[in-house]
């Protein structure tokens, strides 16, 4: 029986070229893939790397963030035991700047794919080209919009919103962390955001029924905090949360701040696009024209429907703008870690002889 995925279907073609030629096109693996991964989803991050690099006959490196190096250790453990050769897969634990540039700016890594901030991607896609020119793919930071129209139903709208937003703790590539909501719903929206908000149950992650745990550490705790003072500080007005939550750990309030509504479509494209991050975007309504004109204006590369946060392995995802380049998952990953070969063949070589 045949394997199921990408390992053995991936082929190149042939290409009808003018004359008496042969032309195949083969796709071949790269190398050595360089991987940085993320905190934030450590399990699935590796998996989203190291599942198509493999796929296309690379080797892989593959640098945890140093906040969360046991799950792509254990996960790599797995793999050996299961037949992988060795040195085919490695997992270095090691800090950004030291472990994580020395892999962006080695001459022997032929390709280096990132996931993290938008700095820190600044940094290697600079390190990258310094070095050898590896070619870089990157999944960066996101400010995604997260659009409620007048004839949306609302209680999904404000559950979805509040999922878009506060899931893993906010720490979120794609979170929908600005909700635009027609002035028509506003007040309704508000009104059952803010109750939603604060109904969220924030404690010990590991008990049954809490819904938010503590943010992964006290650098993430301060930036946020500092984030919610900006945003008071600038005049936005505070509807839930803004504070501390108990005394001990890296625990946030549930945080919602208000007065962002629209009148007009073109007017919330616009705002919604005024942003040099490009990721995803949520859109509610029942109307398909009003969702397809809000589909083809977003300059994102992610928009969910009525829906938000859908995964798939099949779904490709990636950003527009300062939110990466390229496209992790599905067929578009498979791009990430081939080489394109054109092999020219006279037909009738003999007869030259
Ligand atoms: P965050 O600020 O959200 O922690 P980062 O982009 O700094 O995100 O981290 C994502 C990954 O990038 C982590 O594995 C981290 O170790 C790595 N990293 C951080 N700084 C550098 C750097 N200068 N060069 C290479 N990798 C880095």
């Amino acid at each position: 029986m045949k394997p199921p995925g990408w390992a053995d279907k991936i082929h190149g073609h042939t290409v009808p070229a003018e004359g008496p030629y042969h032309v195949q096109v083969l796709h071949e693996p790269i190398g050595v893939a360089g991987q940085i991964i993320p905190w934030n989803f450590p399990l699935l991050m590796f998996a989203w790397k190291v599942g198509p690099a493999l796929a296309c006959g690379n080797t892989v490196v593959l640098k945890t963030a140093e906040q969360t190096p046991l799950s792509a250790l254990f996960a790599a453990k797995l793999l050996h035991e299961a037949g992988l050769p060795p040195g085919v897969l490695n997992v270095i634990s090691g800090y950004g700047p030291t472990a994580g540039a020395a892999l962006a700016s080695h001459m022997d890594v032929d390709k280096l794919v990132f996931t993290g901030s938008t700095d820190t991607g600044k940094i290697v896609l600079e390190l990258a080209a310094k070095s050898n020119l590896k070619p870089v793919t990157l999944e960066l930071g996101g400010k995604s919009p997260f659009i409620v129209c007048e004839d949306a139903d609302i209680h999904k709208a404000v559950e979805l919103a509040h999922f878009a937003l506060f899931f893993n703790q906010g720490q979120c590539c794609c979170a929908g962390s600005r909700t635009y909501v027609h002035e028509k719903v506003y007040d309704e929206f508000l009104e059952k955001a803010k109750a939603r908000a604060m109904r969220r149950v924030v404690g010990d992650p590991f008990k049954k029924g809490v819904e938010q745990g503590p943010q992964i550490d006290s650098k993430q705790f301060e930036k946020i905090m500092k984030y919610i003072r900006s945003g008071v500080e600038s005049g936005a007005t505070l509807e839930s949360g803004g504070e501390r939550f108990g005394s001990k750990g890296f625990y946030i309030q549930p945080t919602v701040f208000s007065d962002v509504q629209f009148k007009e479509l073109d007017e919330v494209i616009k705002r919604a696009n005024t942003t040099r991050y490009g990721l995803a975007a949520g859109v509610f309504t029942k109307n398909t024209d009003i969702a397809n004109t809000l589909t083809r204006a977003l300059k994102v590369g992610t928009v969910w429907v009525n829906c938000f946060n859908v995964f798939d392995a099949a779904i490709p995802f990636g950003g527009y703008k300062m939110s990466g380049q390229d496209r992790e998952k599905g067929i578009y990953s498979l791009n990430n870690y081939l080489q394109v070969k054109a092999v020219v063949t006279p037909l009738k070589c003999l007869a030259w002889i």
